[in-house]
């Protein structure tokens, strides 16, 4: 499957919708699930004052990003890992490729990881002919599937235990009414086949703690442990936002970041890396490198407003409240991150233009915002990126004419109460069904029944 482009969202939502009726269901399940876990789990702990305080950590690390990046630098060598700096997708999968050819790579085990898949990891490991293997389960499925991610969090989640017994049974002869278990029981045996195998294992990075230059993963399969334990060489892909001062943040960054995303206390791995293997360790790689990504992220930091949302932990919270999002998963959204976070992460990281129009694929309900363990004002940062769009000349000229028609009633009294007046004659439905004169807001809601007196004479005479 390819990838959609920012672009055909609107196209492949549509056509999601109408083609994989299915999506619709298993996101909706699956994501209310995960919410209703999260809602729970917040009820158990102060979360507001977690939340507030999650926050605070983060803006101090994104005031103090230089100072902090270069303590971890220390201390990782100090541990004995390789520390090297990307600036871009570009000089991350250079050194990537200068690392496989060094040591002879020809089998990869890769952990799950967002960062690895916005960098297009995979795609550059097997164009030089390297055997790349996820090992997260919901990543083994639709790596077997062809698909990229549709969640942050659950990356299968559009897909049915049906689906997966399909898939399971074409590559593994398993029966067409397998368990679960039985399904999980085979991807976990060719796994391990996998680890055994492989010459070096990839992964991501929740947290970077600078004070020890500690790598912090957590996980529910133990296939990140395996990945990067196992193979003699291991790389650890770091958004360098991903930074927290001291091992005492990391205590309260690993409960809000699990409570947010599947209702966890904790994570039911937590995977502690600060180097190779050690004199007398028996298990362990024999190298770790550390590759600190920026990759659009010091042009996000210099965004005045749009800073904030590098405050992200990645949990999901976002997108398993978010209306749209349960709608069509993440694959419409043609970007690595989908739902909330990734329509104010795309302009971001993409540029504006290339981004469009995802700023706009929100109701604005704010329910995103409300969920948001690191307090992202994601509404806001939505609005920030339309007014830059409309700035910037990238909306529909009609709806630009159409806004400023509306912006110079507005304005007026008079001329409101005229314009609403004139409206009242417009006949906006037809045979029951709206006038295509709104777009796309029309073709899914058909319009209110017109009152028979308008709001503003029944203000003037007094509401009962
Ligand atoms: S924006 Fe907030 S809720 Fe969404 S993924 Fe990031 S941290 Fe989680």
């Amino acid at each position: 499957m390819t990838r959609a482009r920012p672009a055909d969202y609107p196209q492949a939502a549509a056509a999601t919708l109408r083609d994989t009726p299915e999506v619709r269901d298993a996101v909706t399940a699956a994501t209310r699930t995960f919410d209703t876990h999260r809602r729970e789990s917040w009820a158990q702990i102060d979360a507001e004052r977690w939340r507030d305080w999650c926050r605070d950590v983060k803006d101090h690390v994104l005031t103090h990003l230089d100072d902090l990046l270069e303590q971890a630098e220390v201390r990782l060598v100090a541990n004995g890992a390789t520390v090297h700096w990307a600036e871009g997708a570009y000089d991350a999968l250079a050194t990537l490729g200068r690392i496989v050819d060094a040591e002879g790579v020809r089998r990869v085990v890769k952990a799950k990881s967002m960062l690895t898949e916005e960098l297009g990891v995979n795609t550059f490991l097997e164009g030089r002919g390297v055997h790349v293997r996820e090992t997260d389960l919901g990543e083994y499925i639709i790596q077997l599937l062809g698909e990229p991610p549709s969640h942050i969090v659950g990356p299968a989640i559009h897909r049915s235990v049906d689906d997966c017994r399909r898939l399971f049974h074409r590559h593994f002869g398993t029966p067409l009414d397998a368990t679960p278990e039985a399904l999980a029981a085979t991807a976990r045996q060719a796994l391990r086949e996998e680890f055994l195998a492989a010459d070096l294992g990839i992964s991501g990075c929740n947290f970077l703690v600078a004070e020890t230059g500690t790598l912090a993963l957590i996980e529910n399969e133990g296939n990140i442990r395996l990945s990067t334990s196992a193979p003699r060489v291991h790389v650890a892909f770091v958004g360098i936002e991903k930074i927290l001062p001291r091992m005492v943040d990391l205590s309260g960054f690993l409960q809000i970041t699990a409570r947010g995303a599947t209702g966890q206390p904790i994570g039911t791995y937590v995977s502690l890396i600060r180097g190779p293997r050690g004199e007398g360790e028996s298990d362990g790689p024999e190298q770790v490198h550390v590759v600190l990504v920026d990759n659009g992220r010091t042009t996000l930091l210099a965004d005045d407003v749009a800073w904030e949302t590098l405050r992200c932990v990645r949990c999901g919270a976002c997108l398993n409240i978010c209306p749209v999002y349960r709608q069509t998963g993440g694959h419409p959204y043609g970007f690595t991150y989908s739902g909330p976070i990734g329509a104010i992460l795309a302009p971001a990281l993409l540029g504006l233009e290339e981004a469009m129009p995802l700023p706009f694929a929100s109701s604005l309900c704010g329910a995103c915002a409300d969920v948001c363990p690191v307090r992202i004002p994601i509404p806001d940062l939505l609005l920030h990126w339309r007014a830059r769009a409309v700035e910037a000349g990238l909306t529909p000229l009609g709806e630009r004419v159409a806004m400023r028609a509306y912006a110079a009633a507005a304005e007026r009294p008079g001329g409101f109460s005229g314009a609403g007046s004139l409206l009242r004659y417009v006949p906006w439905k037809r045979g029951g069904r709206a006038l295509p004169v709104l777009g796309g807001w029309s073709a899914e809601r058909d319009p209110p029944e017109i009152s028979a007196r308008p709001f503003h004479k029944l203000w003037r005479e007094g509401i009962e």
